[in-house]
């Protein structure tokens, strides 16, 4: 027979106030109690009344049914659908007056639920970082590097196992095989039932008696390991590289983790680095910006001859094409950008403050007709 609603039992509205419930509950339980209503299924009718009011009458127990129904309160409830969370919950038939206080132990981080992952399951080993420091060049130009850490790996004396080798782990003495253990606890809510992972076995359920002496039981063993990295011409900083099964030893037969290398570069005193493209600033004097010249600009790839073109505007950029950094696992290199900066000299001996102003004469001591403009408009604006 299926189960009223205990609000229907007693007749009232889901809001009801406890008040109502009290009327309500009074009232049938004089109509129904079987020392005064002889009809065949009163005895039926009160116990019904009762435990929808001993539910209903308590907050905290009204609160549950409202939120699960009657598998709050009910041991043998088993849900139809909208209780799939509860489907295979051990703590429903525990031996402790019903099942709401089993309820309450998923709320308290018990642990008891059916979701627990098998410890038995192999599991892919942790994953590892490490950190190359690298040089302004290295990174361009890539290089390989023999890197040594410590990672977890598995035992060579046990394979894994944890047993000493000739033995094999036994059933757990403590939970039986089971990998869980019951603890109760008192609380508020009464006394509440907890399934805990067996403390002797981790909830393997298999205990291992005779430890392996190399790794203790654990069935990994820390040892320094080395791997020969080939990096990429024209990594950068942040540049990260996966490096397959570096990592540490899984468990029960998993797979290692991965390494992760991360590559950090250095600055350089002479350039700028905006991903494959290098910048470059290149002084030179007055007169090589005005009369042009060629010069050597220092790149990545060693001296490069430029040429300076006449007249050349302090700030220009010129370009040394293919100059710069590679492109990683492309075959794309970028260029170098030359930013030229025209230096006013700050000592002057007297040849050259005499040359100057021969100069100087020559222009009739004027600026030249480009700058005349500028400084024309500049006063036009002060003038408005
Ligand atoms: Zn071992
Ligand atoms: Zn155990």
């Amino acid at each position: 027979m299926a189960k009223r609603d205990y609000y229907e039992v007693l007749g009232v509205a889901k809001d009801a106030s406890s008040q109502e419930i009290k009327r309500a509950y009074r009232k049938l339980s004089k109509t129904y109690h079987p020392d005064i209503n002889k009809a065949d299924d009163a005895a039926e009718k009160f116990k019904e009344i009762s435990e929808a009011y001993e539910v209903l009458s308590d907050d905290q127990k009204r609160a549950a049914y409202d939120q699960y129904g009657h598998a709050a309160t009910d041991p043998n409830f088993r849900g139809g659908g909208g209780f799939g969370g509860f489907e295979g919950f051990d703590g429903f038939n525990g031996g402790f007056g019903g099942g709401f206080e089993d309820i309450f132990s998923t709320f308290f981080g018990g642990g008891g639920g059916g979701s627990r992952r098998n410890p038995n399951a192999p599991t892919r080993g942790r994953d590892m970082q490490y950190v190359i420091n690298l040089s302004f060049d290295e990174a361009i130009f890539g290089k390989k590097e023999t890197i040594r850490y410590e990672r977890e790996e598995t035992c060579h004396t046990c394979h894994g196992s944890g047993a000493k080798p000739g033995t094999s782990p036994k059933t757990c003495h403590k939970c039986h095989g089971t990998g869980a253990v019951s603890v109760e606890q008192q609380t508020p809510f009464g006394r509440i039932a907890t399934q805990r992972v067996c403390d002797v076995c981790h909830g393997t359920g298999q205990e291992i008696v005779d430890k392996c002496t190399t790794c203790h039981g654990s069935g990994h063993e820390t040892k320094e390991h080395k791997v020969e990295v080939t990096i990429p011409a024209g990594v950068e900083t942040g540049t990260q590289m996966r490096l397959s099964n570096q990592g540490e030893a899984g468990t029960n037969g998993g797979p290692y983790g991965d390494l992760y290398v991360v590559f950090k570069v250095a600055d350089s005193d002479l350039f700028e680095r905006e991903g494959s493209e290098i910048l470059f600033t290149l002084p030179i004097n007055f007169v090589q910006a005005a009369l042009g010249d060629e010069v050597e600009v220092p790149t990545v790839h060693g001296k490069v001859k430029m040429k300076i073109p006449a007249g050349i505007q302090s700030g220009t950029k010129l370009r040394l094409k293919g100059k710069g950094a590679p492109r990683v696992n492309s075959s794309y290199v970028g260029d170098q950008h030359v930013t030229v900066k025209v230096m006013t000299p700050k000592h002057l001996n007297s040849e050259q403050k005499n040359a100057l102003k021969a100069y100087g004469e020559t222009m009739g001591n004027k600026v030249s007709e480009e700058e005349k403009n500028f400084f024309d408009k500049m006063r036009d604006a002060f003038r408005k």
